[in-house]
C-alpha cells in the first residue's frame, strides 16, 4: 500500500427502497464519475431476499470492480459520500436503505481499523455479496485463508438459489 501502482477494489452494492434497480445503477454512475476510480466494471444485478432483518422489501444486489490509487479508508470515505449524496439516512442496523455501498475487498489486503474492516466481515456469509463478486472475478481468494471464495459460495447454495438475475 502507499505505492502509486494502483489497487483493485471490489464494492458491494445493495438497495431495497424507492426503485432499487435505479438506485444501484445511479450509484454505479456516481462511482464512474469519481476521478479516483478507473475501469469501473459492474456485475449482473440480482434480486435477493432481505437478509438479517427479514420483514423488509427484497433487495437488488450487485458488485463493482474498480482500480484506484486511494488508500482503503479514503475509498470508504468516497463510498459513504456517495451514500450521503443519494440521500441515505442511517436508521436501523440492516434496515431498509436506498443504497448501501460496502468495500468488500482491497487487493488481498487485510484492514482492521475502527471504521473499516476488509475483507468485509460478513462477505463469506452473504450469497448476495459473493455471487456478483465471483461473476466479476471467479478466481478470487479469501485474504485470510487463501481459499477460493467460490468454495464459500458453495456452502451458501440454498441462499444463492433464491437469487434471480434482475
Ligand atoms: P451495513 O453495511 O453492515 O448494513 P452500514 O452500511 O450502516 O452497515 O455501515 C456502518 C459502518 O460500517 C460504516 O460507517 C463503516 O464505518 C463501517 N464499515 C466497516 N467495514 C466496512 C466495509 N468493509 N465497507 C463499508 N463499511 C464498513
Ligand atoms: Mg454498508
Amino acid at each position: 500500500m502507499g505505492k502509486k501502482t494502483g489497487h483493485t477494489i471490489y464494492i458491494g452494492l445493495g438497495s431495497n427502497l424507492d426503485d432499487p434497480k435505479a438506485q444501484v445503477l445511479r450509484a454505479v454512475e456516481l462511482l464512474r464519475g469519481e476521478k479516483s476510480f478507473t475501469r469501473v466494471t459492474l456485475s449482473p444485478l440480482y434480486h435477493a431476499p432481505a437478509w438479517g432483518v427479514v420483514n423488509q422489501p427484497p433487495f437488488i444486489n450487485a458488485a463493482a470492480r474498480a482500480h484506484t490509487v486511494l488508500e482503503p479508508e479514503d475509498v470508504l470515505d468516497l463510498l459513504l459520500g456517495i451514500e450521503r449524496e443519494m440521500g441515505r439516512k442511517r436508521s436501523a442496523k440492516w434496515g431498509p436503505r436506498c443504497i448501501d455501498l460496502d468495500l468488500l475487498l482491497y487487493d488481498d489486503c487485510i484492514v482492521s481499523t475502527e471504521r473499516l474492516i476488509v475483507p468485509h466481515p460478513l462477505l463469506v456469509e452473504r450469497a448476495f455479496a459473493l455471487k456478483p463478486l465471483l461473476d466479476l472475478s471467479s478466481r478470487l481468494k479469501h485474504p485470510h485463508t487463501g481459499r477460493p471464495l467460490a468454495e464459500y459460495l458453495n456452502v451458501l447454495e440454498a441462499d444463492a438459489k433464491r437469487m434471480k438475475k434482475a
